[in-house]
């Protein structure tokens, strides 16, 4: 395994840089290697990923402790580096990446937090998210939003603004709690770390320092705007893209839009629910799409074309001729996409043979000609009807 590189060098920051100077290193690189910018080259994307995993790291400040003392290996405990666990983007910050939104959502597995053991993520992870009561960096809560959309808008996908109360990072603050320009000095306790060790027998215990919470630093005087809590009540207004074949029930995940967290913690992500309504032409099931459509009984007893509404525009449906009621027709690929890509399902026409109930004199003597012709009695002339009925008469 390839030794990993220095968070420091692949931002190009200083050992000493400030939260600042973090954020806008850590700005530069993102937009030199946004994918959007290289598109197919794949060179950049890893150096993207590396540089965002290297942020996230060290704009905490807890996590940024461990890392100045442990190294990576502070973050590998418990075996390996973990998958889900440093998303790019997040964070209070307000920058985000767009292709880890709704990147990977459907279904549960959150990223960031809980899982297997390993002495950090008592601090890093919140633990089990419950409580949160006693110190240490705190994850913001996660949120959920109820969003209907129209059966059209989820067969093309669709992007919209939506608008929703949360705690937001205290922009006065940064999130830090402390009023700008009040001195800040290193937590006497900890001195800086966030943590303290305990000795318990022969266990020596981490914990988030009880003095300073984790944040490893003292301050002066209380933000005016946030008294001292880092987050304020706000409305956020964002963009989500729905993409195209989503059902009711669906989640989409946006990472890091959901609550801030406390003392450093990352953000909580923000949970989409989609809500699909009722159409009025259509019945979904999956993939296929239903509907029912009238036909005349001429046309189901010679035959010719109708033109059905399908999500893709009007399509020409072949009826052939001697169509019962109730027959369904199937219209291949004009259904609803899938919502991993490739094939689309089908749409579904069963049509209900219209009898005249009105007719003209002439309608009708064409008919009684037209029963003359074909020797019509007052029974019906299906021959397994004929069979049943026989026991009645
Ligand atoms: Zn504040
Ligand atoms: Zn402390």
């Amino acid at each position: 395994m390839a030794a990993k590189e220095d968070y420091y060098q692949l931002l190009g920051a200083e050992k000493t840089a400030n939260e600042e100077e973090l954020k806008k290193a850590y700005r530069k690189k993102a937009v030199q290697f946004h994918p959007d910018k290289n598109p197919g080259n794949k060179e950049a994307e890893e150096m993207f990923k590396k540089v965002s995993e290297a942020y996230e790291v060290l704009k905490d400040p807890e996590k940024r402790a461990a890392y100045d003392r442990y190294g990576h290996a502070a973050f590998q405990q418990g075996g390996g580096p973990r998958p889900g666990g440093f998303s790019a983007g997040g964070g209070g910050g307000g920058f985000h990446d767009p292709f880890d939104m709704f990147r990977e959502v459907f279904g549960q597995g959150q990223g960031g937090g809980g899982g297997g053991g390993g002495i950090f993520d008592e601090f890093f992870g919140g633990g089990g998210g419950g409580g949160g009561g006693q110190g240490g960096a705190n994850r913001g809560s996660d949120l959920r939003y109820d969003l209907e959309i129209t059966l059209e808008e989820a067969a093309k996908g669709v992007e919209k603004e939506i608008s929703f109360r949360k705690l937001g990072a205290c922009s006065h603050c940064s999130g830090s709690g402390a009023e700008p320009g009040s001195k800040k000095s290193q937590c006497p306790t900890c001195r800086g770390a966030g943590q303290v060790t305990t000795s318990r027998g022969f266990f020596h215990v981490r914990q988030a320092c009880p003095t300073c919470h984790g944040s490893g630093q003292k301050f002066e005087k209380a933000c005016v705007k946030c008294h001292g809590q880092g987050r304020v009540n706000e409305t956020s207004k964002i963009n989500v893209r729905i993409p195209a074949g989503v059902d009711t029930g669906n989640k989409l995940r946006s990472a890091g839009n959901g609550e801030a967290g406390t003392q450093g913690g990352s953000a909580g992500d923000l949970y989409i629910v989609v809500h699909v309504k009722d159409h009025e032409v259509f019945e979904r099931e999956g993939d296929d799409l239903f509907c029912e459509m009238p036909i005349k009984f001429t046309l189901a007893s010679l035959g010719g074309t109708i033109h059905v509404p399908t999500m893709k525009g009007k399509a020409a449906l072949k009826i052939p001729s001697g169509t019962q009621s109730n027959t369904t027709f199937r219209l291949k690929g004009h259904g609803m996409p899938h919502l991993r890509g490739g094939a689309h399902g089908d749409q579904l026409i069963r049509v209900q043979v219209e009898v005249p109930t009105k007719l003209s004199s002439e309608q009708k003597k064409l008919l009684e000609e037209f029963g003359r012709v074909s020797g019509d009695t007052e029974e019906p002339t299906s021959k397994s009807f004929f069979e049943k009925a026989k026991k009645f008469f």
